[in-house]
């Protein structure tokens, strides 16, 4: 089969790779109904994470069971399922409280920008649903994949609350669809920080009530004062710099919360600062398998669309020029047809 791999910086190349087989008993080998680019992926890309060598990539993913393992005893042959980024038994203690990402048997997922994939831990890791999905709901279910699982984990360890007032710092597809969590939570005003037209209307689309275009010191001074000086109850971080940490605990109202789910890159915390803050800190690698069953449901009932958040889609083969696009902010996110 061919799929992406990535060679170093900006190098990216549609090649011929192995195809994925069982290895342990309790993998499943899923056909993907259509694979994506992450703002993470965009890391190794700019050589930020520098490539040692050729690595196939990608971590978001939805298809049919094509093969199981023969301890695999919750999926089977012919079902549409959907995981996360990191692979978990759902069974240790950290899976049980909701914290899969940490489980003790996690295992990334990675090599998802192909046709076939292999999932360790399928029971664990997959969930089914009723029935294969529409096709115009796949890019939806792909979403649920990664970024809007990680988006909801961004509003619910923030605390969003029906009638609370958030702030969502990045406008990438995390931040827009953390701004679709907070307002299925019930969030009565969302501040939405971008200065990019385009995401600023889809952020529109998914429930912010507030655009803020100022950055740092200003974007901060901006939000006390559409919040009468109080600040936000909830602020969700979706970059991981140093700058949009700092902006999310500025704006955050003493005692309130603060979510960060972009993997942080040189980040450093003043402690002395902090404490002063009276904020509440919560994040990490989004437990997105916590939340999946309830983001099938939604999707599965309309209730929400956020595959609305990829837009441009290719065919996997033009995978290089996916990036090139995500890179140069032509795009949001870029969906691969397989
Ligand atoms: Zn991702
Ligand atoms: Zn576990």
């Amino acid at each position: 089969m061919k799929g992406a791999v990535i060679h170093g910086a900006r190098d990216v190349r549609y090649e011929e790779r192995d195809e994925p087989k069982i290895v342990e008993s309790t993998d499943a080998i899923v056909r993907l109904s259509a694979t994506c680019i992450c703002g993470s992926d965009l890391w190794p890309y700019r050589g930020i994470n520098p490539t040692k060598e050729p690595t196939p990539i990608g971590h978001e993913y939805c298809g049919i069971v094509e093969e199981v393992g023969r301890d695999v005893a919750t999926v089977g042959r012919g079902q549409f399922v959907i995981g996360s980024f990191f692979a978990s038994d759902n069974t240790c203690p950290h899976c049980k409280a909701g914290y899969q990402t940490s489980c003790e048997h996690r295992q990334l997922v990675g090599g998802a920008q192909a046709p076939l994939l292999r999932v360790p831990l399928a029971d664990g890791t997959l969930v089914a649903t009723r029935e294969v999905p529409a096709p115009d709901m796949i890019p939806s279910m792909l979403a649920a994949s990664d970024v809007l699982g990680t988006g909801w984990f961004a509003a619910d360890a923030a605390n969003v609350k029906p009638g609370k007032t958030v702030a969502v710092v990045g406008d990438g597809a995390v931040g827009l669809l953390a701004i679709l969590s907070a307002r299925q939570m019930g969030a009565e005003r969302i501040i939405a920080m971008s200065r990019h037209e385009t995401r600023q209307r889809l952020a529109r689309v998914f429930g912010a009530t507030d655009i803020v275009t100022e950055r740092g010191d200003a974007g901060v001074a901006r939000i006390k004062e559409l919040t009468q000086g109080v600040g936000a109850d909830s602020v969700l971080e979706c970059v991981g710099t140093q700058e949009s940490m700092q902006q999310a605990i500025g704006v955050a109202r003493p005692g309130g919360y603060v979510s960060y789910v972009g993997v942080p890159h040189d980040v450093q915390l003043d402690g002395q600062k902090l404490f002063f803050t009276h904020v509440h800190l919560h994040g990490g690698p989004a437990p997105v398998r916590r939340y999946l069953p309830r983001l099938i449901e939604l999707i599965e009932s309309r209730t929400i669309d956020p595959g609305k958040v990829f837009d441009l889609t290719l065919p996997l083969e033009k995978v290089a020029e996916g990036y090139r696009a995500m890179d140069e902010r032509r795009a949001i996110k870029t969906l691969l047809r397989v």
